[in-house]
């Protein structure tokens, strides 16, 4: 059965199965045509309304489990983190849970993570008063603050995005 999710970049990728395809070019009469993710790979599918319509899905290369699953964890994490109020570390360690020890393996970094949520919840414009705020440093540059019960902890956006 065909599956959409929305790359990091916010294009849509077809699942199917353990395999992740981007879409090449819109084919005839409002197909669809989407090749696997790895370039040296041949297989293809053909979808028109969302439904494969065509596919040539004999892939050269073993599927890479976790891809599929690790994609579907950073975008939850998103979600939650422009949905709900929860703090980026609370976002963090529940969308953690739903990941095996295998798969968090091919997590990046908790670093990246949370940046990807600070950054969402940004976006999304909540406030996240409680738990952590932005402010500037003396030269001007975005730091995150975020208040621990026992820590507290500074991150300037410059050292961030380094
Ligand atoms: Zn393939």
């Amino acid at each position: 059965m065909a599956k959409f999710i929305s790359s990091q970049k916010g294009n849509r990728k077809l699942v199917l199965g353990d395999y992740m395809y981007t879409k090449k070019r819109e084919g005839s009469n409002g197909k669809e045509v989407w090749v696997c993710e790895t370039r040296t790979c041949q297989s293809i599918v053909h979808t028109l309304d969302d439904a494969i319509v065509k596919s040539s899905t004999e892939h050269n290369h073993a599927p890479i489990h976790s891809k599929v699953k690790i994609s579907e964890v950073r975008l939850n994490m998103k979600r939650r983190a422009e949905e709900t109020e929860e703090s980026p570390r609370l976002v963090f360690q529940q969308s953690l849970t739903q990941v095996s020890l295998e798969d968090a393996h091919h997590l990046p970094s908790r670093a990246t993570l949370t940046r990807d949520i600070c950054r969402r919840r940004q976006n999304a414009g909540a406030s996240g008063a409680n738990a952590e705020d932005y402010g500037n440093t003396i030269n001007g540059d975005r730091f995150l603050r975020v208040n621990q019960p026992d820590m507290l902890i500074f991150a300037a956006q410059g050292l961030l995005d380094s």
